[in-house]
């Protein structure tokens, strides 16, 4: 649909607002299908935009100390809280989400933002990070070897989903800004309003140097070609865009660092040893349903496989369907509804289409689809209800540990042994998170052992955690995010191993005088 008289959303580039030339691509309410806004590009002068954000943006910003930088954070989160309620609206707008939902992404970022400024405050005046201690390089102790980090002299462009259109902008930002390294932002066209009004809000409140941060909405043509050997590029999407990132000339012949966080079949594993209505049974019950539901599904993280032994297949069907069968689903804004619709008609198909794969090679043990919907038309509306799906024989099965179906969708499995499970896991090929439910500490160590090389996160979940654990899907800034294989080989986060992306690390070698000077200047860190 395209609707020439809905508002066009400026983008920021070169440090000023720049309105696209073409007709843009119309951003829908995925719950009314009303028109909300354009998006569009066309006719900007991509070229002049990096420059600008790479020579003005990034010296404004490599001229301050990482304490200034995390100040500068700070004062960013400052301005995203004031203006809350709008963001809030727009996520209702725009991407369907319940207001728990809503917060998993805004407040998610805000708290990431604000987590990086109390890191970086730590930094203080330093101007470059120190790898471990200076090495002797031969027998005369005076000439040595220092490590050092340095904020790269590029910008970095961010490509970004369309299910965390805040999140997916400030856990990126934070690190990046706090190196002294310069954001240009594409978001998702589908959700990239409520992106673009946060860029704006900062950007007015002039607390960030021109150039530091830019927006860009509407198609990614050309982005990729800017790319320059000292700049990044940091891609969160689909594995097929993944490969076409990977193989642009710029990664591919430029040498331009490129992390990718692409798509997961994350893991829910039930000790052997559990009991019916035990507690880890319990827990992993409640915490299936939760990552089910939340976001509808559309988290990178969320549970898509549920192992369990075989005894306990029917009981763990059954305990899920009974929570499942109370999630209330449609409009948003009726306070009744728990799960609110995908993000778009688009992705609606795409979850159908992929429940029918799945389908292929599995029974349907739950669905909730078929009802009505609160205060929603099903024949306009994105939404989808939770679908539990199950198979008896989790080893024959292909498509179950192949295809990711982004929604309220996943698949109980049974194992038979210990290591058969484990087994099934890593069939996934290399996810972001596996949890494990479990009383035993033995078996958690063993699981996460077995299971923490294919897998960014091994989450366990005990009976003495049951109230404080953080969740299997929520990415916490102090923990890694990423995954290997299929899940991109990509690393985020992590508390301040997030800024070795945004630095280069070099061997200074030289007298200890001359060491010495150059050590007061950093401050110690650690990869
Ligand atoms: P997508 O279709 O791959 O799009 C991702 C981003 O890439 C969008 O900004 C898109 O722009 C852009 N894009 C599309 N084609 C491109 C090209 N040829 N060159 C450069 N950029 C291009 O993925 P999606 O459907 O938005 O996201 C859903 C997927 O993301 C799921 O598979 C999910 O698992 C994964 N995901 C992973 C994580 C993680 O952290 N690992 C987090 C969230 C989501 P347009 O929107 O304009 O097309």
């Amino acid at each position: 649909m395209n609707t020439p008289d809905t508002p066009l959303l400026p983008n920021h580039l070169a440090g000023r607002w720049q309105t696209g030339t073409g007709r843009g691509q119309t951003l829908l309410d995925p719950v009314l299908g009303t028109p909300l806004v354009r998006a569009d590009n066309t006719g900007l002068d991509l070229a002049e935009g990096f420059a600008f954000a790479r020579e003005q943006g990034g010296a404004a910003l490599r001229a301050l100390s990482y304490g200034e930088r995390a100040a500068m954070l700070a004062a960013v989160v400052k301005v995203l809280q004031a203006n809350r309620d709008a963001y809030y609206d727009i996520a209702t707008r725009n991407s369907g989400t319940v207001t728990k939902d809503s917060a998993v992404d805004i407040d998610g970022g805000i708290f990431t933002l604000g987590y990086y400024a109390k890191q970086g405050e730590a930094l203080g005046e330093a101007r470059c990070l120190l790898d471990g201690d200076r090495i002797r390089m031969g027998k005369d102790p005076l000439f040595q070897t220092q490590h050092v980090f340095t904020p790269t002299r590029g910008v970095a462009l961010f490509i970004n989903a369309f299910n965390f259109p805040s999140w997916g902008l400030w856990e990126k930002a934070a690190p990046a800004l706090l190196s002294g390294v310069p954001v240009i932002v594409k978001p998702a066209t589908a959700t990239s309003w409520l992106t673009q009004r946060m860029v704006a809000d900062v950007v007015e409140a002039g607390v960030l140097p021109p150039g530091a941060l830019s927006v860009i909405c509407g198609s990614s043509a050309g982005l990729m070609d800017q790319l320059q050997p000292f700049d990044v590029v940091s891609f969160t999407g689909s594995a097929e865009t993944a490969r076409i990132i990977r193989s642009h000339p710029a990664v591919a012949q430029r040498s331009v660092r490129c992390n990718i966080e692409a798509d997961s079949l994350n893991s829910a594993l039930l000790d052997p040893a559990a009991t019916e209505g035990g507690e880890a049974f319990n827990l992993l019950v409640s915490e299936v349903v939760r990552e089910m539901t939340v976001k509808s599904g559309q988290k990178c993280t969320a549970i898509r496989r549920i192992f369990v032994p075989r005894a306990l297949y029917a009981a763990v069907a059954q305990a899920i369907g009974a929570k499942l069968a109370r999630t209330s689903v449609g409009n948003p804004r009726n306070e009744s509804v728990r799960m609110g619709s995908l993000v778009s008609r688009e992705q609606y198909d795409g979850v159908l289409a992929g429940i029918a794969r799945l389908r292929t090679e599995a029974d349907v043990l739950f669905d909730g689809n078929g009802g009505t919907l609160v205060d929603a038309d099903a024949a306009v509306a994105a939404c989808v209800a939770p679908v539990l799906l199950g198979t008896q024989d989790a080893v024959a099965a292909r498509v179950l540990h192949e295809v990711e179906v982004f929604g309220p969708v996943a698949t109980l499995m049974p194992y038979d042994s210990e290591a058969q499970a484990f087994d099934l896991i890593r069939r996934g090929e290399g996810s972001l998170v596996a949890s494990v439910y479990s009383e035993n500490p033995d078996f958690i160590a063993r699981a996460a052992a077995e299971l923490a090389d294919s897998h960014g996160r091994v989450h366990a979940i005990s009976p003495d955690v049951a109230t404080s654990q953080s969740g299997h899907g929520n990415v916490m800034p102090m923990s890694l995010h990423g995954g290997p294989g299929r899940a991109g080989g990509g690393e985020e986060l992590g508390g301040l191993r997030a800024l070795g992306f945004y630095h280069r690390r070099s061997a200074v070698q030289a007298s200890s005088a001359a060491l010495d000077a150059l050590v007061a200047r950093g401050v110690p860190f650690k990869l």
